[in-house]
C-alpha cells in the first residue's frame, strides 16, 4: 500500500485507541475513547485497541485489565484482540534495523542535562543541537540511538486542528528511536504499531499533535501508508494541567454509564443525547453515532473538562 495513492473511501475506516496503562480510565483518555470509537464506527469502520505498556517502569500492574474493564461496562466493544506494546519487541527491532542499514541512525553519548544545557528549546523540550551526528567523540559511549531528520517540511491536514507544518529538524532535532534505558521511544513504536494494526484514522489527544509530524516522518522512512489525524482538544483542570494519573484525575465511574459518556459527549462538541436511562448504553450509542459530527469538536488543544 502507498501513502497517498489509497483512497480512504474504498475500504471501511479504521480506527483504534491506545492508552497507556498507567492508572484506570479517567476523563481525559475517555474523552480520546469515545472520539476515536465514534469517528470509526459512525462510518461503518473498526475500533481497535492497543495497550501501550512499552515504557514498563511506567506501567501499573492491574490497569491494563481495569481500562478493558471500564470501556466492557461503557458498552465500548472492540474489534480483534488487543495489542500489547510489551510484546512488540522483535517488530520495534526490526523496524530500528531497517533504518540502520539505509544510515539514517547513529548512536548518541549525550545526557538529558548536556543536551539541556547546549540546546534552544523547541516544541518538545530542547532542541537535539546534533552533537553526535558526526560520531562519538572520543571516551564517550553511547547511550541512545537518534534518526537523522531533515530540514524538509512535514505538512498534514489535521481533521480538527487544521493544517500542521512542522520541520523536525529545527523544531525537535534528531530524535530518539532507542532510550538510553534500552526501550524503543514511544515514536517508533506507535508507527510500527499503527502500520501493524492497517490504522487508516487516529483520533488522539492534541497533546500529541507535537508528535504527529515525527510519526509520519517516519512512516515515509519506512514506507508505511499515513493515516488521516484528528487531534481532540485535551482536558484540563481547573489551573490548565493535563488531566493525568499525575494530576490525580479520578478514575470514571461506570455504574451509570450514560451519564459519564454524556460528559464525554458533550466535552467533544456534540449534541447530548435525550430520552435515555442511566444505564442504557445501547441508546446511548445509537443516538452518539447517528450524531457524532467531527466539525462540531472545538478546534482548540486543550479545553477544561468542566466546560463538559
Ligand atoms: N498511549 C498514549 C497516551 O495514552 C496515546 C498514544 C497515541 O494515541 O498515539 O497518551
Amino acid at each position: 500500500m502507498s501513502s497517498s495513492s489509497v483512497t480512504a473511501s474504498a475500504v471501511p475506516p479504521r480506527g483504534r485507541f491506545a492508552p497507556s496503562p498507567t492508572g484506570p480510565l479517567h476523563f481525559g483518555s475517555l474523552v480520546a475513547a469515545v472520539g476515536s470509537y465514534l469517528d470509526a464506527k459512525s462510518r461503518g469502520g473498526e475500533w481497535l485497541l492497543r495497550m501501550e505498556d512499552l515504557d514498563q517502569p511506567r506501567t501499573v500492574p492491574g490497569a491494563a485489565d481495569s481500562i478493558l474493564r471500564a470501556l466492557e461496562a461503557l458498552g465500548m466493544a472492540w474489534d480483534g484482540p488487543v495489542l500489547y506494546q510489551s510484546g512488540r519487541d522483535q517488530a520495534y527491532r526490526a523496524a530500528l534495523e531497517k533504518l540502520k542499514a539505509r544510515g539514517l541512525v547513529y548512536p548518541c553519548a549525550c545526557s538529558r542535562r548536556e543536551i539541556a544545557d547546549s540546546a534552544v528549546s523547541g516544541i518538545d523540550g530542547p532542541v537535539y543541537p546534533g552533537t553526535c551526528r558526526k560520531g562519538l567523540l572520543p571516551g564517550r559511549s553511547a547511550r541512545a540511538e537518534r534518526v537523522l531528520t531533515s530540514s524538509e517540511p512535514i505538512i498534514f491536514e489535521d481533521a480538527v486542528q487544521g493544517r500542521i507544518v512542522h520541520t523536525i529538524e529545527r523544531q525537535i532535532g534528531d530524535f530518539v528511536l532507542k532510550r538510553a534505558d534500552g526501550f524503543h521511544a514511544y515514536q517508533l513504536a506507535v508507527v510500527v504499531d499503527d502500520a501493524e494494526q492497517g490504522i487508516s484514522d487516529v483520533v488522539r489527544g492534541a497533546d500529541l499533535l507535537d508528535s504527529t509530524p515525527r510519526q509520519i516522518y517516519l512512516q515515509r522512512l519506512l514506507g508505511y501508508p499515513t493515516p488521516r489525524y484528528a487531534h481532540l482538544p485535551v482536558a484540563v483542570n481547573v489551573v490548565g494541567e493535563k488531566l493525568s494519573k499525575q494530576t490525580l484525575a479520578p478514575p470514571v465511574t461506570t455504574d451509570e454509564p450514560v451519564i459519564t459518556l454524556d460528559a464525554a459527549l458533550r466535552f467533544l462538541g456534540q449534541a447530548p443525547v435525550t430520552d435515555c436511562a442511566p444505564g442504557d448504553v445501547r441508546t446511548f450509542w445509537a443516538q452518539a453515532l447517528a450524531g457524532w459530527r467531527i466539525d462540531r469538536v472545538p478546534r482548540q488543544r486543550t479545553q477544561p473538562a468542566q466546560s463538559a
